[in-house]
């Protein structure tokens, strides 16, 4: 364990991948959720169903948690939003979380705290408003807006710190972002879920840890024709899910293209239950992608020291 100063101090970035899984809930992933401490700022992108425990089960100083960004509203991405907010307020969070995300952000938010509205007044009532500071634990959405579609948007910059959203592909889910993170030198990031895109690379470009989506289409397809005959509305659903991710290789071969450094597969899908299934997941990966590949699992870290 680390103290609260230094993940908070120090110009080091500092990444922590609390959930690596997709949608399919299973006993080694969870849902998205990619944490960065840097700058002063600890931020989310992400918060999918069971992630927050993760957050709060590594001990980090939830209550310096500055903001959560989404990349879109799908369930497996905003499961834990309520969680997040509450947990870390809970625990002594002084100032309201700021909720980025695309158009739709105020809804998803709107709804959270409304959900949660009953539990915040038990615990001011409960713990007296020294304890627990009322202004604080509402949440406060932020719309960002991509002006130029084809151009990465600067939407949050704060002692150094850069972040840019991009528009992604994961039609009928529109918009979705990715996000890319710039500080001392160092690029990171964040796919979210989408398609391989025409601009996707450029987003990627020189990236020192490309935290990438991917799903399997050789082992959903596998799933498919296999001798378990799976009913028609799973068949349905697993063979419209391949046309708005990508597949590994495909992922490669952005990461290759954007000469990214160290690529990370994340929203890992189907569930890798052994060594044999995982080496399939990677299939072909390594002939169209030289940087290092990483295959994510939950609660791994990474550390950047800063190039200038
Ligand atoms: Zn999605
Ligand atoms: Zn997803």
């Amino acid at each position: 364990m680390m103290s609260m100063s230094k993940y908070l101090k120090g110009d080091k970035m500092h990444l922590f991948l609390f959930g690596s899984g997709g949608p399919f809930n299973n006993n080694k992933r969870v849902a998205s959720c990619i944490g960065v401490i840097v700058a002063g700022e600890f931020i989310l992108i992400d918060v999918g169903p069971g992630s927050y425990r993760n957050v709060d089960v590594m001990r980090l100083p939830v209550s310096y948690l500055s903001a959560i960004f989404l990349t879109h509203f799908h369930s497996d991405h905003i499961g834990d939003l309520g969680e997040a907010n509450i947990m870390s307020w809970a625990n002594g969070r002084t100032k309201a979380l700021e909720i980025y995300g695309p158009e739709g952000v105020d809804k998803v938010v709107n709804g959270f705290i409304m959900a949660y509205e009953l539990d915040s007044g038990y615990r001011i009532a409960h713990h007296g408003k020294d304890t627990i500071i009322p202004e604080a634990g509402t949440p406060i959405s932020k719309k960002i807006t991509i002006t130029d579609p084809n151009e990465a948007e600067l939407f949050f910059n704060r002692n150094g710190l850069k972040v840019y959203a991009f528009t992604v592909d994961h039609s009928p889910v529109n918009p979705a972002v990715g996000y890319r993170f710039e500080y001392k030198g160092n690029v990171v990031v964040i796919t979210g879920d989408t398609k391989m895109t025409g601009d996707l690379a450029k987003y990627c470009n020189d990236a020192d840890i490309l935290f990438c989506e991917a799903i399997s289409f050789d082992m959903i397809n596998a799933m498919i024709t296999g001798t378990a005959k799976l009913p028609d509305r799973m068949v349905k659903i697993l063979k419209d899910i391949q046309d708005y991710h990508m597949s590994p290789v495909i992922a490669a071969g952005v990461a290759q293209e954007a000469n990214v450094k160290k690529l990370v597969y994340v929203h890992v899908t189907p569930p890798l239950l052994n060594v044999t299934i995982e080496e399939k997941y990677l299939q072909g990966v390594s002939d169209v992608f030289d940087g290092e590949v990483v295959l994510g699992q939950d609660n791994m870290t990474f550390k950047l020291k800063p190039k200038e």
